[in-house]
């Protein structure tokens, strides 16, 4: 009976399991898990809803220096596969807004409860609180685990999927790329993703709490490099919201390369709604710069007698109206209709591309994902397996590949369970 370790009961950990003993009852599989219970990071995925996967899936909504593995990934792992896999475990799925797929019990305690289940129904051990520090390559070309001083045994087979460095307080760390280079892997540095960018402004802390939908531009060397809509939230720290979030991978990347970037935020994007009702494009046929340049220039005489602050109320939050004046230094009580051109011009320009200057993110621990890792090309994309070595494979948030948000980043990880379960149970 070949013996088998799993290091890591994470997503890819438990589905790499589960599948390769559905495929081969025979195999003699143990997960060691460093946290005392299963997937800590699948409970609190998709804050405890578990956004599962995505039914959207594509190659470009991935990042790493090689994606070549997630367009094969999909091909033989797509989300009709996951559907089918979870319709074997009694977990049913629901599709909701950009094609995000959910549990339709919304909980992902369920998920994991389901998903234990079945590990105890096939017999699978698992060693909780045993962290693996140390593998060793034997002469029989087994596999020696410890986790400290303690012998674990030799296995003939490893499969390390052990995440990566976001969300220490969840068990991520960075022993993957620490076994991965003990074997001479070749891996690429890791950055916080999907994570909020702190700021140096001497404001950002005044206006925490405050959620804007908002069109966001980055530039480095004036190169526009990416751009997203969504919401920003204002933090203590800085920036974080769904809009930020997405646009993060490409400021970590950016900032982990030491080049200097700026975000220019459009917080009048959502103000006439001009980017998600069609009604507006179709009625008013103007941006919403035009529209606020009207409203100062051809003040009606209802509007005439208010002052600026006044005016900026009615379409931008209060905080943020009362900040662009602040920035400005335009008085807050001038009358509109005493405003000059060129202050006209210039609060429309800092609503509508307001700068800011992302010097480094919130950090691993307040990022959902990991970037970098083990490189694709030290890897047989269709089994995993390490090129340079038989039997050991890699799966999971290690590797060198990270999805956008909306469910891709566990549908990798089940994937690559998948993969590595089918090369697992190959019958030698
Ligand atoms: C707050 C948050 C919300 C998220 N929401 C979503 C979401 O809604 N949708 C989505 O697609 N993705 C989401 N993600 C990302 C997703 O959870 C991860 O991409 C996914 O869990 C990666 O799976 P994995 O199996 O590769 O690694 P992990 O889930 O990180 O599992 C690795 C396991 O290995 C264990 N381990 C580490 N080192 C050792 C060692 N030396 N010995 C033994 N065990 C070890 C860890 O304790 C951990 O349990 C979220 C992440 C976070 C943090």
């Amino acid at each position: 009976m070949q013996k088998i370790a799993i290091i890591g009961a994470g997503a890819c950990g438990i589905m790499t399991a589960i599948n390769a003993k559905w495929k081969n009852p025979k195999l003699d599989i143990v997960i060691f898990e460093a946290n005392e219970e299963l997937a800590k990071k699948l409970l609190v995925s998709g804050n405890g809803k578990c956004n599962i996967s995505n039914a959207m899936l594509c190659e470009e909504d991935y990042f790493g220096e090689d994606t070549s593995l997630v367009a094969h990934l999909i091909s033989k792992f797509s989300f009709k596969d996951f559907e089918y896999f979870c319709k074997k475990l009694s977990i049913y799925l629901q599709i909701k807004q950009n094609n995000k797929v959910y549990p339709s019990s919304n909980e992902a305690r369920n998920v994991l409860w389901l998903l234990n289940k079945e590990l105890e129904k096939l017999e699978i051990k698992i060693s909780f609180s045993c962290k693996i520090t140390d593998i060793k390559l034997e002469q029989n070309q087994h596999f020696a685990l410890k986790s400290f001083e303690k012998d674990l045994g030799s296995f003939e087979k490893i499969v390390i999927c052990s995440g990566l460095g976001a969300k220490k307080s969840l068990g991520g760390n960075e022993d993957a790329l620490n076994f991965a280079k003990t074997f001479k892997l070749k891996t690429n540095p890791s950055y916080p993703s999907l994570v909020g960018i702190k700021l140096d402004t001497n404001y950002h802390h005044k206006l925490a709490g405050l959620k804007v939908y908002s069109k966001l531009s980055l530039y480095e060397n004036k190169n526009k490099i990416a751009s997203v809509k969504g919401d920003v939230l204002f933090t203590k720290y800085g920036l974080s919201g769904f809009g930020i979030l997405d646009i993060s991978q490409s400021i970590s990347y950016t900032l982990m390369l030491k080049k200097k970037l700026v975000l220019e935020i459009d917080f009048l994007a959502g103000y006439l709604n001009e980017d998600i009702q069609e009604y507006s494009q179709k009625n008013l046929q103007k941006n919403s710069k035009q529209e606020l340049e009207n409203i100062f220039l051809n003040t009606s005489k209802d509007l005439e007698t208010l002052d600026i602050l006044s005016v900026l109320f009615g379409i931008i939050p209060k905080k943020l109206a009362k900040e662009c004046l602040n920035i400005l230094h335009i008085d807050k009580e001038k009358k509109v209709s005493e405003l000059k051109q060129n202050e006209i011009k210039a609060i429309i320009t800092q609503l509508s591309s307001w700068k800011f200057y992302p010097k480094e993110t919130a950090g691993f621990e307040h990022a959902e994902v990991s970037g970098g890792g083990i490189k694709i090309s030290e890897i047989n994309i269709k089994t995993l397996e390490a090129k340079g070595l038989k039997n050991l494979f890699f799966g999971g948030e290690c590797l060198d590949i990270v999805g956008k948000r909306g469910g891709f980043n566990l549908h990798f990880a089940w994937g690559c369970g998948f993969l590595i379960a089918k090369a697992l149970s190959k019958k030698v």
